[in-house]
């Protein structure tokens, strides 16, 4: 592990050295059994947090209710408290949580199978609930009794569908019964929850594949948004916010989810761009004044009407573009008032406007000296 992973090692040692037990758990283990890259590594400890935090030079209190602090020693290290979450009230959180002494009991309040393993830092393997052989079957797999887990938390219910498009795993047969008969309770989830998973799937290899498990088990009418809209999706998004604007395109209801202010901008460039290039075809009067991000979602919505056989030819016609935006003219504001001794005003933006227009119409160069001559020879 020292060689793997040097700063999880540091932190497993730093602990072990105070008296503490520490294990890298979760995903990271998983990942790693598989031989896939790991994300980020989570580290599980007896260790309360101010213990924690004490310990070691750079830590954030990043979720100290729920026994979490970040240690960074190279790169961030979540370090959680053995816990047990103890009432789910309301189906969306843990009212509660209680730190244990036990490694057992942290790993029993997880999800599946495959990612209630642990590894101590000599390399030890902690599998009490069969991980190991359900990665080797290929399966996901609920700790415990299915149904009980999917009602203390329906986000599991989702994040079974994930991990197995991720990891191209099947369902364990309970499990996916447990699965279907308790997906209503997906509509308590907090939407963020809800987001986060679902932003994932937009990443994979293959979309299509956890999209049509979600209609397959009527699991979509318990999210938010509507699923059965959207089109066949076989290749993943380059970002998150891409199959979100995607997603977004194809819904009726417009407010389905929390969206960021940079997703929120790019949903409603891609709703207003798409109308433009079905009427006006590809040209550069109609992508003028739209984002990068926005064009390739547009590309990828109208794929078949699309000037473009690949995102590469796009971005290869988009360098030639003579200008994007206004700001790129080149002729400023206030060169524009000297030019022509005229006071500030709307003008200047009408101006500048019908000079962005001959440009794309390619009548124009976008040169100083060109667009000086033109301005004289029109403005009065
Ligand atoms: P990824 O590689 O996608 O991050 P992960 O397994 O690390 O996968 P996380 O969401 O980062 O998933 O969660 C870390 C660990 O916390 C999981 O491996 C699992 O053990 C546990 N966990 C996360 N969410 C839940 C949940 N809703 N219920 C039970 N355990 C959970
Ligand atoms: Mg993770």
């Amino acid at each position: 592990m020292r060689d793997r992973w040097p700063s999880a090692y540091y932190v497993l040692n730093t602990l072990h050295q105070a008296g503490y037990k520490a294990y890298v758990v979760g995903g990271a283990v998983r990942d790693h059994l598989l031989g896939l890259p790991c994300k980020d590594l989570d580290v599980a400890t007896d260790a309360l947090p101010e213990q924690v935090m004490d310990l070691f030079h750079k830590t954030f209190a990043t979720g100290i209710a729920h026994g979490t602090v970040t240690v960074v020693h190279e790169e961030p290290i979540e370090v959680t408290t053995f816990r047990v979450e103890s009432e789910y009230v309301d189906k969306r959180r843990p009212s509660e949580v209680q730190f244990v002494r036990e490694l057992r009991q942290d790993l029993a309040r997880r999800d599946f199978t495959i990612n209630a393993m642990a590894l101590s830092k000599e390399e030890e393997l902690v599998d009490y609930f069969d991980g190991q052989l359900d990665l080797q079957k290929k399966q996901i797999r609920a700790v415990g009794i299915a149904e009980e887990r999917f009602e203390e938390d329906a986000l599991r219910i989702l994040r079974g569908i994930r991990f197995a498009a991720q990891l191209s795993f099947t369902i364990e047969a309970t499990t996916l019964e447990a699965m279907k008969s308790k997906s209503h309770l997906l509509t308590f989830i907090a939407k963020e929850r809800v987001k986060q998973e679902v932003s994932q799937i937009w990443l994979f290899q293959n979309p299509e594949i956890a999209l049509s498990e979600l209609k397959k088990t009527y699991m979509d009418a318990s999210l938010p948004g509507s699923y059965s809209v959207l089109p066949v999706r076989h290749k993943p998004f380059q970002m998150s916010a891409h199959g979100w604007a995607w997603f977004h395109f194809f819904q009726k209801d417009p407010y389905t989810f929390p969206y960021s202010n940079n997703e929120k901008r790019l949903n409603a460039e891609v709703k207003r761009l798409i109308p433009l290039l079905a009427a006006n075809g590809w040209s550069y009067h109609s992508v003028f004044n739209f984002s990068k991000d926005a064009l390739v979602v547009a590309h990828e919505i109208m794929m078949d009407e699309s000037k473009f056989v690949s995102l590469s030819d796009l971005d290869v016609w988009l360098e030639q573009a003579p200008i994007r935006h206004l700001e790129e003219l080149a002729l400023s504001g206030t060169e524009l008032m000297k030019l022509t001794g005229l006071k500030a005003g709307p003008w200047i933006k009408q101006v500048k406007h019908q000079l962005a227009d001959e440009i794309l119409g390619e009548r124009l160069e976008n040169s100083q000296s060109a667009l000086e001559k033109w301005v004289n020879e029109h403005v009065k």
